[in-house]
């Protein structure tokens, strides 16, 4: 089938508009999308900033639609069933990995938006084991930007904090706006740390007890167990290691582009590490879904139509979202 949508020809220019051939594979489901959130992922892969970008190619990770097709070997969705795609499209299936439930660490991990098409179209084909039934609670625009943003801030919370903890977010944009409402239902005292002033009023509104500028870090006297760091750009890694409490941890999550420079005494002192979180595994993407409902967690979201991408992609690139862009496709 022909599938039309927005693509990226070339690093760091406009999308265009795009068609490709879809074949549907026994796995596979068709989508008709109606929703898909903008990652700061899509600006990494549209500007070639991980060497990995094969153009051209639609990006978009952060998909809800509705299921329109059904290859012959899929029996756990429906046809009209509101599913979701996120950051991964593909893995093996049968590895150690796999088979523990890290689908995220199989090293035939298939991202959705690399070397295939994403959600900045009308449809999408993808294994439907990687397809997500979405709760009825929660609504798709606010609920898009779940399936990537979502799931990368949720699995570290599920896997290293307790709720006597203190938590901190570093960046408060489309993974540390979600990160500040998973880690309040967890029962963390928290602490959002943004480089916009203006953005204090909703960071306590989202769940953080506490507001820092990243200008004043040098004189807070706060300090946290888990830091969550969401920042596209480069961060002081000492520095931020220096808010960290004894046997605390940087999780980190945002892409900055240098290398983590810190010095070892730093790390054994306090007992402190640096952990590389990459989105999250299926049962980790459930469980996510349903504790979102659960608690009411869900995205503060802009919404432009498809059509309009590019100009949603330049708020993206100029930290103007507030906090997500979302496009609708219908
Ligand atoms: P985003 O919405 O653009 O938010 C990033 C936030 O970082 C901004 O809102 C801003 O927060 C801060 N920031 C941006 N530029 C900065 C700069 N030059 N200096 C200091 N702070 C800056 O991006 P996102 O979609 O949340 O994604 C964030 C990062 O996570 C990206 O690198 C993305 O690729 C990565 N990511 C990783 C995974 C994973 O699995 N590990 C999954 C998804 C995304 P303030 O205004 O509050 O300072
Ligand atoms: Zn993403």
């Amino acid at each position: 089938m022909n599938i039309s949508g927005f693509a990226a020809h070339k690093p760091k220019t406009l999308l265009k508009e795009f068609s490709y051939t879809g074949q549907l594979n026994p796995n596979d489901v068709l989508i008709q999308i109606t929703h898909c959130g903008i990652c700061h992922s899509d600006i990494h892969l549209i500007d070639n900033d991980w060497k990995i970008s094969k153009y051209p190619f639609i990006p978009g990770h952060e998909v809800i639609g509705l299921v329109k097709g059904l290859g012959d070997g899929v029996e756990h969705l429906s046809e009209g069933q509101r599913v979701g795609v996120g950051w991964q499209a593909g893995a093996c299936l049968n590895c150690e990995f796999c088979l523990q439930g890290d689908e995220n660490c199989c090293s035939q991990n298939q991202p959705t938006c690399v070397g295939r098409n994403g959600g900045f179209a009308e449809h999408i084909i993808i294994d439907s084991r990687f397809a997500f039934p979405i709760p009825k609670k929660l609504e798709s625009e606010n609920a898009a930007p779940l399936l990537c943003a979502g799931i990368t801030v949720y699995s570290p919370l599920a896997k290293f904090v307790r709720p006597k903890q203190k938590v901190g977010v570093i960046g408060i944009g489309g993974l540390g706006h979600l990160a500040l409402q998973f880690a309040r239902a967890y029962g963390c005292e928290i602490i959002a740390f943004s480089g916009s002033q203006d953005k204090k009023k909703e960071a306590l509104s989202f769940g953080a007890h506490h507001f820092v500028s990243t200008k004043e870090i040098n004189k807070t006297k706060e300090s946290v167990d888990i830091l969550l760091s969401t920042v596209s750009a480069d961060i002081d890694w000492p520095k931020w290691l220096h808010v960290l409490r004894p046997n605390g941890k940087i999780i980190v999550l945002g892409a900055s582009p240098s290398d983590i420079k810190v010095s070892p005494g730093v790390l054994i002192g306090g007992q402190k590490s640096i952990i590389g979180n990459n989105i999250g595994g299926r049962a980790m993407m459930v469980e996510m879904l349903n504790f979102a409902a659960r608690h009411g967690i869900k995205a503060k979201t802009e919404v432009l139509p498809l059509a309009q991408v590019n100009k949603a992609i330049e708020k993206v690139r100029n930290n103007q979202a507030r906090y997500r862009m979302v496009l609708k496709v219908r």
